[in-house]
C-alpha cells in the first residue's frame, strides 16, 4: 500500500511505501521528522485500519481523480481538432472534440476509491477493499481540531 503522508507543518505530501513496521521520515521540503508504524492490515494491503502517521482509526473514502489528466485530454483534442477545422474538416474536429468528452467521462467512472484519514489528510491507495464512508465535514470538524491540539497547532 502507498501512503501519503501530509506534513502538518508545511502541507508537503510525502509518498511513502507501506513495508517496514515502523519508518522515520523526514519532509523534503522544511526537515520535519515523522515517525510512521505501519500496521499489519495497512502492511499487507488488507484494509486501512490505523493510520500510521497520527495513531487514528477514523477514515473516509474518496474518488481518487487528478484533475490535471481530464485537462490534457481535452487541451490535446482541442489542439488537433483545430488543425481540423483550419482545413475545413469540421466534421471531424467535432468528432475529436466529442471523442475526448467521451474518454474524460470514462476517465472518471473507473477512477478508484481512496481513503483518506480525518486527522492528519493521509492518504491510502492500493488494491486494498475500501470500507471507509464517504466525507462527513462534523466528523471532519470534530477531529481535525483534536487532532491539531494535539500536535500543538492550535
Ligand atoms: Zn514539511
Ligand atoms: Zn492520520
Amino acid at each position: 500500500m502507498e501512503v501519503t503522508v501530509v506534513c502538518h507543518q508545511c502541507g508537503s505530501a510525502l509518498p511513502v511505501e507501506a513495508e517496514d513496521a515502523s519508518l522515520q521520515i523526514n519532509c523534503g521540503n522544511c526537515r520535519h521528522a515523522f515517525l510512521l508504524g505501519f500496521s499489519d492490515a495497512v502492511r499487507a494491503d488488507t484494509t486501512v485500519d490505523r493510520c500510521p502517521v497520527c495513531a487514528g482509526g477514523d477514515f473516509y473514502m474518496r474518488k481518487d481523480f487528478d484533475p490535471k489528466v481530464g485537462v490534457t485530454v481535452i487541451v490535446i483534442a482541442a489542439l488537433i481538432s483545430a488543425g481540423f477545422y483550419y482545413y475545413g474538416e469540421d466534421l471531424a474536429a467535432y468528432a475529436i472534440l466529442g471523442g475526448a468528452a467521451l474518454i474524460d467521462l470514462a476517465v472518471y467512472s473507473r477512477l478508484k476509491d481512496l481513503t483518506v484519514c480525518y486527522r492528519c489528510h493521509a492518504e491510502f491507495r492500493g488494491k486494498y477493499k475500501t470500507t471507509a464512508d464517504p466525507f462527513d465535514l462534523h466528523t471532519a470538524d470534530e477531529l481535525e481540531q483534536e487532532y491539531e491540539r494535539r500536535i500543538g497547532k492550535r
